[in-house]
């Protein structure tokens, strides 16, 4: 690994043990520091339209034709859809074992309105959000999934226009590559970026104190969502290791991109770091570019693995016991609401809805877990790039041959 790799990794965990540090010192005084950090959001976030657009569509044309797509996309999905039911499953496992919510009191419905008020979390609403019809707006307002479906039927049809297709190719491949350079000019800045943003958070949640008061209300929720997290770590640190030939220093390369992810709590803006972190630790460019901006946005096996845990949580401090059939419900939506939730701060939350009525639970017992939400949605976001990128290390073993 380069110098400067190990160097910027040192820096960016200063950047985020010293931010954590001084939000929790000097508490709202922090606040002053935050423009520093949504700057570096901003900068992140920049990047997203132009390199999920260029990634995606150099990504498929690059396997060549459709059948290969297929084969890849097949093997893709089939990773996104065990590896999140495995951390639904562990979600369910810890809760049933902790039942943290056991003893705890019930919400009260005002806290709540501003998530529940929101409409748009139905199951269809998510198959309509697949395409939009215009993809400019949906580029503007950063609606990532229309922009890949789009992208995604794009290059297949590119794949099958014979050599007409080479300009246009090209230039998506040259576009990728400008967009990669400008991620390596971004991450400089990761360092203080990330302490920003950390401190200003802690800063205004109230600093240490308000945020301790905050976690002990319900600090056994919590501890059973971060060892549900910490567990499914383990258990995609295994995959990486059985099914691909990366081991572990895979996990040391891509330290920037998941610190990077705790500091922003969104998936979306870690992406380019994501990539750039997977590029420098070898893996093929071909699976990058097809992995990583798709999983980025619908494969989330934290936010699937907290839904589940929360949703009993919720059930447990009303009383309301869940037998297997509403668990199997439980299993089925949280995976399904997951993969729903968009790659920004506390999605999650919002898309935690469909599994609260599928179960015909109370909407307002998410005031249970409100307070907490901002802190708990940095763990959950960092399993979900660390799921995206043993992803892309898996799918790697099962590209085919180059120019075959
Ligand atoms: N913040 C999460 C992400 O960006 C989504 C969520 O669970 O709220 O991956």
């Amino acid at each position: 690994m380069a110098a400067s790799e190990n160097k910027l990794i040192i820096a960016i965990l200063i950047g985020a043990v010293a931010g954590i540090i001084s939000g929790c010192l000097y508490g709202s005084k922090m606040v002053a520091v935050a423009w520093i950090g949504d700057l570096f959001l901003d900068a992140l976030k920049m990047m997203i339209v132009p390199l999920i657009i260029a990634a995606v569509i150099s990504g498929v044309t690059s396997l060549g034709d459709i059948r290969k797509l297929g084969k890849v996309g097949g093997m893709t999905l089939l990773y996104y859809a065990a590896t999140t039911a495995i951390a639904v499953l562990i979600g369910l496992f810890v809760v049933n074992l902790i039942q943290p919510g056991v003893g705890v009191g019930q919400a009260t419905s005002e806290l709540t309105e501003q998530i529940t008020n929101k409409s748009d979390t139905g199951f269809v609403e998510i198959i309509r959000s697949l395409i939009s019809p215009n993809v400019i707006s949906a580029a503007a307002n950063m609606q990532l999934l229309p922009l890949i479906v789009f992208s995604l039927l794009f290059a297949a049809a590119l794949t099958t226009i014979g050599d007409k297709n080479v300009t246009i190719i090209k230039f998506f491949d040259g576009l990728n590559e400008v967009m990669m350079k400008l991620v390596i000019w971004v991450m400089v800045f990761a360092p203080v970026g990330i302490f920003a943003l950390i401190a200003g958070k802690i800063g205004s949640a109230g600093g240490a104190q308000a945020i301790q008061q905050e976690l002990l209300a319900v600090g056994s929720y919590c501890f059973t969502v971060i060892l549900g997290l910490s567990i499914h770590f383990i258990v995609l640190f295994t995959i990486l290791i059985v099914f691909s030939k990366k081991g572990r220093d895979y996990l040391f390369k891509l330290l920037r991109a998941l610190i990077t992810a705790f500091g922003t709590a969104s998936s979306s803006a870690t992406l380019p770091l994501t990539m750039e972190c997977a590029l420098e630790a070898g893996v093929d460019k071909r699976s990058i570019k097809f992995v990583l901006p798709i999983g980025a946005t619908i494969n989330m096996d934290g936010t699937a693995l907290y839904e589940s845990v929360a949703v009993m949580f919720i059930a447990q401090a009303y009383g309301i016991s869940m037998g297997l059939g509403e668990q199997a419900i439980i299993f089925v939506t949280a995976t399904l609401a997951a993969i729903g939730a968009a790659g920004i701060p506390q999605a999650g939350l919002v898309t935690m809805l469909i599994v609260l009525e599928a179960v015909n639970l109370p909407a307002e017992g998410i005031g249970l877990i409100l307070a907490v939400d901002w802190f708990l949605d940095r763990f959950r976001t960092t399993v979900n790039v660390w799921g995206d990128s043993v992803g892309a290390a898996v799918i790697e073993s099962y590209l085919p041959k180059e120019n075959t």
